[in-house]
């Protein structure tokens, strides 16, 4: 899964969330990425990439996420806008969902590397191929989270 902020304090967002994610075994460092696309003069966004060991379906995991979108009190105003919490389901082993609220694989994960780059830290096996400088460009790393330690 992956966490975003770029809203209020980014860093206390992604680590509470990072508590409230169930079975969690690795998380990647933290790196910050000016926005891309979206509406001019959002602010830029912390990023980490989480591995989860987990029983729960992408349903239960998108349920998950948005009830940790809710505590951060995440207001929906315009697609892509500024958010003090994003969680999205990247990856769920090889599973694949195509329904109208749920897409896995996150469609859009292969062409962004502020999704690419902690994903990298974890799994660098998947991103093979489709992370190279230029997707990665512009995506500084920023330390770490509180919690599990990423695996070497
Ligand atoms: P993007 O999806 O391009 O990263 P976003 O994260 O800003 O954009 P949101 O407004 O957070 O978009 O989510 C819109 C909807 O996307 C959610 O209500 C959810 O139902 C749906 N959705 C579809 N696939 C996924 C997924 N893999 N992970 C999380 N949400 C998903
Ligand atoms: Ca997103
Ligand atoms: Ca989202």
């Amino acid at each position: 899964m992956s966490l975003g902020s770029n809203l209020g304090d980014r860093r206390s967002y992604l680590s509470d969330a990072l508590q409230g994610l169930p079975d969690v075994v690795a998380v990647s460092k933290l790196y910050e990425t000016d926005p891309v696309g979206g509406p001019p003069g959002q602010g830029a966004y912390l990023n980490c990439v989480v591995e989860l060991r987990t029983k729960l379906t992408p349903r239960e995991l998108l349920a998950v996420a948005q009830a940790l979108e809710s505590a951060a009190a995440r207001a929906r105003v315009e697609r892509w806008g500024p958010r003090t919490l994003d969680v999205d389901i990247l990856l769920v082993g090889d599973e694949k969902v195509d329904d109208p609220d749920l897409t896995i694989p996150h469609p859009r994960m292969w062409e962004r590397g502020f999704v690419l780059v902690p994903l990298a830290d974890l799994a660098p096996e998947l991103v093979v191929g489709f992370l190279d400088s230029d997707i990665g460009r512009g995506v500084r790393r920023v330390g770490r989270l509180d919690g599990p330690q990423a695996r070497p």
